[in-house]
């Protein structure tokens, strides 16, 4: 008998959202669909008019209804798990699901849709190269400072979740934990009608919403403490000219090794670090044996 394939499948984050063609062509091919809240995904369903047996799927479900899908699937049933928004299993149920699945053999899916932590992170302008997700600050006592020591000393973008009711708090205490001065954007109801990127610092936003109540979905994307010492701290002259060497340097031996000659890697690897010349020859003759030559 073959075994039936978990779909993953994500749906939109706001009513301006739109599912794939490829979710819609296996929400509607699947025996079941996994869902967080059924008569939630039972709406979503139907703007498509699709009618596909349901089953709860929630966190307080997920070892006993696990099991069970798991076994649906083992009997060659295909299932799809969908959230109430965006993609199953960021901070959302899930991965408890896949690993049943993947220790079982059982090939899964992914058809990937939104994430409100990519949505946010892709709009805040803040650096995108490396970042962390966080998801929801546990909510209070010694695990909340923990995690706000963590958040105060990672060096890459942090992107949080956050409910309005608890915005305030958190930002109070991102302050608290000595943020005040970073970067920070809140981006709110995306891809919903009243989308809004507030760009700011802690400080300001914690200003903001002295005055403003904080009204729907949150997703917090903040500087992280390498982005932020750049920016407060230019860099003074020693630090400058290590970085242009080491620049140079790694630059020069990969032209080495393409087996370019001294004076051309001299050439480009001054035009492009601003490394002297000179030096620059130097370095290249160096990194290549060379005994070092005084006519550059
Ligand atoms: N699985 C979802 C995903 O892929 O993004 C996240 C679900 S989590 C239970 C809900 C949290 O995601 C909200 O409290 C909010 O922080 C964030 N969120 C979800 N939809 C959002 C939206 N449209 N705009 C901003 N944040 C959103």
């Amino acid at each position: 008998m073959t075994i039936g394939t978990l779909y993953l499948v994500g749906v939109p984050i706001g009513n301006l959202g739109d599912m794939t063609p490829r979710a819609l062509e296996i929400l509607r091919a699947v025996d079941l669909v996994a869902a967080e809240d059924t008569r939630t995904t039972a709406g979503l369903l139907a703007r498509y008019g699709l009618k596909v047996k349901l089953e709860s799927y929630h966190k307080h479900n997920t070892r006993q209804k696990g099991d069970k899908l798991r076994d649906l699937l083992l009997e060659g049933r295909s299932v799809a798990l969908v959230a109430d928004a965006g993609t199953p299993g960021i901070s959302d149920p899930g991965s408890d699901l896949v690993g049943v699945c993947a220790d079982a053999g059982i090939p899964v899916v992914v058809v990937p849709g939104a994430c409100a932590a990519i949505a946010g992170l892709t709009g805040s302008g803040l650096c995108t190269d490396r970042f962390v997700f966080e998801g929801f600050l546990s909510a209070a006592g010694k695990t909340r400072r923990m995690a706000l020591e963590q958040v105060a000393s990672e060096r890459r973008t942090v992107v949080l979740y956050e409910a309005p009711h608890r915005l305030r708090r958190t930002l109070s205490d991102l302050a608290q934990a000595g943020l005040g001065g970073r970067r920070i954007v809140a981006a709110r109801e995306l891809t919903k009608l009243h989308e809004e990127f507030l760009r700011s610092t802690v400080d300001g936003l914690v200003s903001r919403y002295t005055e403003d109540e904080p009204r729907g979905e949150y997703v917090l994307v903040l500087e992280g403490l390498e982005a932020y010492e750049e920016r407060v701290r230019p860099e003074d002259d020693g630090e400058k000219a290590e970085r242009v060497e080491r620049a140079a340097r790694e630059r020069s031996a990969a032209l080495v090794r393409d087996g370019l000659p001294v004076r051309d890697i001299a050439r480009m690897v001054s035009q492009e670090t601003g490394l002297p010349r000179k030096e620059a020859y130097a370095m290249a003759a160096a990194l290549r044996g060379d005994r070092p030559k005084d006519d550059v």
